[in-house]
């Protein structure tokens, strides 16, 4: 068995599942093992808010910004090019199965990227934070919208929120997701409404207080976090004491091609 945990390591009787999937370039053996999988990380001191948008992938509280990674965009020509090729087959033959599979290997070559991508990120914020706040978007309500669909599935923002929510348990810091009303128009300095379209992408405030759009609303969700902590104190307790953190899955691939990707992935 090939994988990046070593198996062997634990008890039979630890593992609890086990489930086989098929992908398109493989089957997989998923294990879920009941293991403490905490981490003991020291306090940071430091607390971040981020915007998710279509322009950046986030922008935080202190201004800087992840840029938007286009795996989807780039892949799409690809995507294409493949399914032509399925068209173009004959229904039922052995070459339109080999063409759907090169298709679906295309795919999940796509959504790795994707989840690797959001993966990454969301385990370096986590550890270099004690809080993170983030909207909390009804990401599926927006995708509906289609004109924004493409770059809202593009960004990945809703895996990026699983991981954020994952390593926050997985390393006891807090992860508070905020209602996103209002953040980008209300003033983080003063409070006040300043009012602007999309295209507006410099807040200015009476008050004095001019900051980039994003960065704006990055505080804004931050404070409005951090208000929510002082105001019911309960919800972190929820965060630590709810669930089943004690277990993982861990990924051994079987008939294996590409085994990059199953490493502590309870999204398969
Ligand atoms: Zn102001």
């Amino acid at each position: 068995m090939i994988g990046t945990w070593d198996l062997a390591f634990y008890p039979e009787d630890t593992i609890k599942r086990v489930r086989l999937v098929r992908r398109a370039d493989g089957y997989y053996c998923q294990f879920c093992i009941s293991v403490d999988v905490k981490e003991e990380l020291h306090p940071t001191h430091k607390t971040i808010g981020l915007d998710v948008g279509l322009k950046e992938f986030y922008t935080d509280s202190m201004g800087q910004t992840e840029p938007n990674p286009r795996f989807y965009r780039q892949g799409e020509k690809r995507l294409k090019f493949h399914q032509r090729r399925v068209s173009r087959k004959k229904k039922g033959s052995t070459n339109r199965k080999k063409a759907i599979n090169k298709l679906g290997r295309k795919h999940l070559k796509i959504s790795r990227q994707r989840e690797e991508h959001a993966k990454r990120l969301a385990r370096c914020v986590i550890q270099s934070n004690d809080l993170v706040a983030y909207e909390d978007l009804r990401i599926k309500n927006l995708v509906k919208n289609h004109c924004l669909a493409k770059s809202i599935n593009d960004a990945g923002w809703y895996q990026f929120r699983r991981w954020l929510e994952y390593f926050g348990k997985k390393m006891g810091r807090v992860t508070v997701a905020v209602n996103p009303a209002y953040t980008s128009q209300i003033c983080s300095n003063c409070g006040a409404v300043v009012k602007k379209s999309l295209s507006t992408r410099t807040h200015v405030c009476a008050c004095g207080c001019q900051l980039d759009r994003d960065e704006n609303a990055a505080i804004n969700i931050l404070n409005r976090a951090l208000g929510t902590v002082g105001h019911t104190g309960t919800w972190i307790l929820d965060q630590n004491a709810s669930g089943d953190f004690s277990s993982t899955v861990v990924g051994v691939i079987l008939h294996q091609q590409d085994e990059s990707l199953i490493e502590e992935s309870p999204y398969l």
